[in-house]
């Protein structure tokens, strides 16, 4: 049984070893430690080992959780329904899976100041996932730019279980580049979790949402 620090320490080292192994900085890449069912002291544990970042799912779990963990960013990860909007703006760094302009013009009437948010693709068209098709987010990307008080910074997706993730990570990446032209820069790629960041590394993901490789496996109730 290895502990949340020993975990935090091997998962930072393998983010550094796939960075160098595509001629990336290692501070090109924000881990992000997905703490969605954990309790706050495993997010201080991971904090006290050196995890800045942290991303949940839930938004009550989120406002619940904030008070307990002391200064660190957080990150919302997971679909977000309008009527949670006020629960997360302007309490997260990122959030993660805008994905259309009503939920972004919530989120930027509530923030305080800005709100940086990221369009959700459902890069591989699956039915059970959230996110935008990829045809829809040209359109969206355009919609959320253009919406006031919040910041597009880029995108995120999920590729489906069990299949080489590549050919998803390096599409989000190719609509990221065709985007950026037509919106402005869109830095941000968040892809990869604890079964394939390194891939998503060497695609070029900037924010890697890992949970289970750092705090172990979730009890099942998503
Ligand atoms: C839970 C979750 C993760 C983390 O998944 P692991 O496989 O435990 O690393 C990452 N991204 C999203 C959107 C999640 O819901």
């Amino acid at each position: 049984m290895s502990t949340i620090a020993e975990r935090w320490r091997e998962v930072r080292a393998r983010v550094d070893a796939a960075c160098r192994a595509a001629g990336r900085a290692a501070s090109d890449v924000t881990i992000i430690a997905v703490s969605k069912t954990h309790p706050a002291s495993a997010v201080r544990e991971a904090a006290a080992a050196g995890a800045t970042d942290f991303g949940e799912n839930y938004a009550q779990e989120l406002a619940a959780k904030r008070g307990e963990c002391g200064d660190v960013r957080w990150h919302y990860i997971g679909r977000l329904q309008r009527n949670k909007a006020k629960l997360v703006a302007g309490q997260v760094a990122l959030v993660h899976a805008v994905d259309s302009q009503e939920l972004a013009a919530d989120l930027g009437k509530r923030a305080a100041g800005v709100q940086p948010v990221l369009i959700a693709v459902n890069v591989a068209g699956e039915a059970s996932k959230g996110g935008v098709a990829e045809a829809d987010a040209p359109a969206l990307a355009r919609a959320v730019a253009g919406t006031a008080n919040v910041r597009l910074d880029g995108l995120m997706t999920m590729p489906p279980p069990d299949v080489d993730p590549r050919r998803y990570f390096d599409a989000l990446r190719a609509l990221r580049d065709r985007l950026a032209g037509e919106v402005g820069p869109l830095p941000v790629l968040s892809m990869g979790m604890s079964g394939d960041f390194e891939a998503a590394i060497a695609c070029g993901a900037t924010h890697v949402r890992i949970g289970t490789a750092i705090f172990g496996e979730r009890p099942r109730v998503e």
